[in-house]
């Protein structure tokens, strides 16, 4: 049976030419990127050519890349550091719908004796960028706000959040690891001050990603240890994945048109497509402010669980919007924080596409979907009654 991969938020395929590029590195050119000797010497040539790779997608330059090993590292150290460099201030700002990379941090901080406050976002997954501002005190240390959440793709406006952090001496971080590589990114243009990726969003092997921090940011190191990355992260260079994840940079870069308009217009088709022939479906999200790649949709009084098991059967793979939390589906703190109603919440699916799905691909999930939740609707009791008093009303 044929894969129909469209669970690209979760994790990605490594791009063909990346593979190519990292194989050398395992066997034949295994030297430490360190070491006196030529031998090192060719491996850290090309991981200066991965840095520059990665510098360029984002408008950097290459000396404000630091490699780590996954965007939730990059999280991690960035907050950290924001914290060292003004020990004396005690504030977090942060939103109610980040990923776990740094929502669990700050509740982790936060029973330190951090406060933390956790912006709330409107019905389509929007903040209110008023009660950003009045949430920015003198003892505000740090702003973590994603660039794209990873559930809805809704976009947020985080230069404009990163100008007003500015203005005030705070410190701005973004994650950007569903952003990166599918809308432009310009660090060059902008007042963010740390920003974290992840490798495997972008076709690049999973456990590598760097973070990106400004020159003349004060930067504290996370893992401390030799002088890699010029001592801002000890341990030796995982050497063929930083240059697999240099060339999915270079890749990406080449691909954000391709993004924006084949892997929008497939996305937009599967979006009308199944809302036109599936009653009682919405979208869940900013239609306007999403990232191309990416829709949430809700299927109403079915369970999201059952959708991806059905869909499993077809060889389909995407993501359902809640989680089984103590033996129960508990709808996800994305959609919660958006207010979805629980009948819809349950039943929301995750759809995030990548260059290398196919319009074949989208009219197979079209043709399979409907009778999939029609079969899971005639098996609800929920379902059964709200038809029936549809039909007396
Ligand atoms: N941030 C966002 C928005 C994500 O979607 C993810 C992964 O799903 C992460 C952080 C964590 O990245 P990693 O898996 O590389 O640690």
């Amino acid at each position: 049976m044929k894969t129909v991969y469209l669970d690209n938020n979760a994790t990605t395929q490594v791009a063909p030419e990346v593979l190519e590029a990292m194989l050398p590195y395992f066997h034949d050119l295994y030297g430490n990127p360190s070491s006196m000797h030529s031998f090192g010497g060719q491996v850290a040539k090309k991981l200066r050519e991965a840095r520059e790779q990665a510098a360029a997608l984002i408008g950097a330059s290459p000396d404000e890349i630091i490699f780590t090993s996954c965007g939730t590292e990059s999280d991690n150290a960035a907050i950290r550091s924001a914290l060292a460099t003004y020990p004396e201030r005690r504030h977090i700002v942060t939103s109610r719908v980040e990923h776990p990379a740094v929502r669990s941090l700050c509740a982790n901080l936060a029973s330190q004796g951090y406060r933390v406050t956790e912006l709330p976002v409107d019905k389509n997954g929007m903040l209110d960028m008023e009660q950003y501002v009045a949430s920015l005190t003198p003892d505000t240390a740090v702003v973590s706000l994603m660039w794209a959440n990873n559930e809805t793709g809704v976009i947020f406006p985080v230069e404009k959040a990163a100008a007003l952090a500015r203005e005030r001496g705070i410190l701005f971080h973004t994650d950007a690891v569903q952003s990166t590589g599918k809308i432009p990114i310009d660090m060059s243009k902008n007042a963010i001050d740390m920003l974290a990726i992840s490798g495997h969003k972008l076709h690049a092997p999973k456990g590598i990603g760097f973070l990106y921090v400004r020159k003349g940011t004060r930067f504290s190191p996370f893992l401390i240890g030799g002088h890699q990355e010029k001592g801002r992260r000890g341990g030796t260079e995982n050497t063929p994945s930083i240059i697999g994840l240099g060339k999915a940079c270079e890749l990406a870069a080449r691909h954000l048109e391709t993004e924006n308009t084949t892997v929008r217009g497939l996305r937009d088709k599967l979006e009308t497509e199944l809302l036109a022939r599936i009653p009682r479906s919405r979208v869940n999200g900013d239609p306007k402010g999403r990232l191309p790649n990416t829709t949430n949709i809700s299927f109403e009084h079915v369970e999201g669980e059952g959708i991806l098991l059905l869909m499993n059967e077809y060889g389909i793979c995407a993501s359902s919007g809640s989680a089984c939390t103590s033996g129960s589906l508990q709808p996800s703190h994305v959609l919660r924080a958006m207010g979805v109603p629980f009948t819809m919440a349950h039943g929301s699916i995750r759809f995030s596409l990548s260059i290398y799905n196919t319009e074949e691909e989208i009219d197979f999930v079209i043709g399979k979907l409907p009778p999939v939740i029609e079969r899971l609707r005639s098996m609800s009791p929920y379902w059964t009654s709200v038809t029936q008093s549809c039909a007396t009303t």
